[in-house]
């Protein structure tokens, strides 16, 4: 008799916490103990350590990521009438929150090598409507914030940063270093758990430089309220629970480890499949600090399901990030920008797979999951 083949999953979000567990509880029991679950301390010192880790002065911690992009854009004013760029491989939500804020999306094609927002393709699509650009930092990489900045400047148009998918990224440019979540004026952040820093639920954080966003956007989370039972906003209730923000704290504190084992784990991949014929990698800009939320390879499009199939069929979980562009979803169709608006971001679609990557996958698994492909790649 055989063995079985020893699965490796696509994420293992218990291997992380196990370790941290008594850790956990212990915070939780703190919370307990003063009754308050709303707000307190626990938020405020969560918040104060985020900020400080990206490089802000201001956190403000709300319910989700999604809801950090609408009361972000909320913040800077964006509303009805006006058009916000994104990139068109990004999750669907970074698109859904600028329709919530009452705007106009309009999806931006990406660069070959890196797959994130390609500025001079976003440049084409200003009109005299646009207020705001997101770039995405997908995937773990900073995107081509220079460009962007110089973009923005140009046409008055406020940058806020999709920093979901980049807890702790940095990329050089100009002499400076900069941190997810510090570069353009504000930035959104998601803590849904499979994140780089997740809670053990929902969450999500916005960090700015400006003290009037931050203020607004305090009183956006709760209800539109400068004071108590004053409402000067029609807002949202968009806080986050003391219990999420207890974990966060402790789960931050252990964000830059997790991150390093990401891009060592990362290295490895590359180093073995730098060269293996019929699999391309994305690639590192020069001066930057990937954090690696995802590891992702792009193959033929016409053998990318059948080389998942061999992967399953090995023990390996893989996914998708993204399988259909956000302007080539049924949601926006009545955007009318169809297939061929975004031809970089269609045909990565169609060649990308996720593989396996978080903190403690080993580098034996690795050589697993990178055999599995070669042989599937044959
Ligand atoms: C996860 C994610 C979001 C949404 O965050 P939620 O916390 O799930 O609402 C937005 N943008 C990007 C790029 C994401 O990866």
């Amino acid at each position: 008799m055989t063995a079985p083949v020893p699965f490796v999953p696509f994420v293992d979000l218990a291997a992380l916490i196990r370790p941290s567990k008594a850790e956990y509880l212990a915070a939780f029991e703190r919370v307990l103990d003063t009754g308050g679950f709303i707000g307190g301390p626990a938020v405020t010192d969560f918040e104060a350590a985020f900020a400080r880790y990206c490089g802000a002065p201001h956190g403000i911690a709300v319910r989700t990521g999604t809801d950090a992009l609408i009361l972000a854009l909320r913040a800077l004013g964006v509303g009805p009438g006006d058009e916000v760029i994104t990139a068109a491989n990004s999750f669907f939500a970074t698109a859904e929150a600028i329709s919530h804020a009452g705007a106009t999306p309009v999806l931006s094609d990406v660069d070959d090598q890196t797959l994130l927002i390609d500025p001079a393709d976003a440049a084409r699509r200003v009109t005299p409507r646009t207020r705001c650009i997101i770039p995405v930092h997908l995937f773990g990489q900073i995107a081509d914030m220079a460009e962007i900045r110089a973009l923005a400047a140009a046409h008055r148009l406020h940058v806020l940063e999709d920093s979901a998918q980049a807890h702790g990224a940095t990329r050089s440019a100009g002499g400076e270093t900069w941190r997810a979540g510090s570069i353009a004026e504000i930035a959104a952040f998601s803590f849904y758990p499979t994140k780089n820093l997740g809670a053990f639920g929902e969450g999500g954080a916005i960090t700015t430089r400006d003290p009037a966003l931050a203020a607004r956007i305090q009183r956006l989370r709760d209800h539109g309220q400068a004071g108590r039972h004053d409402h000067v906003d029609i807002g949202y209730n968009a806080r986050l629970d003391a219990l999420q923000c207890a974990w966060l704290s402790i789960s931050l504190a252990k964000l830059d480890a997790g991150n390093a084992a990401r891009r060592r784990l990362a290295a490895h991949y590359r180093e073995q499949l730098t060269g293996s014929p019929g699999v391309r990698l994305i690639a590192e800009p020069g001066g930057s600090a990937p954090v690696y939320h995802l590891m992702v390879v792009r193959v033929a499009a016409a053998r990318r399901d059948a080389i998942r199939d061999n992967l399953g069929k090995a023990g390996i979980a893989t996914a998708i990030h993204y399988p259909r562009p956000i302007h080539l979803q049924r949601a926006y169709a009545h955007l009318g920008q169809g297939p061929g608006s975004c031809p970089v971001a269609e045909r990565a679609a169609a060649e990308m797979i996720s593989l396996p990557m978080y903190p403690d996958l080993t580098i034996a698994q690795v050589d697993r999951v990178v055999a599995a492909l070669r042989s599937a790649l044959a």
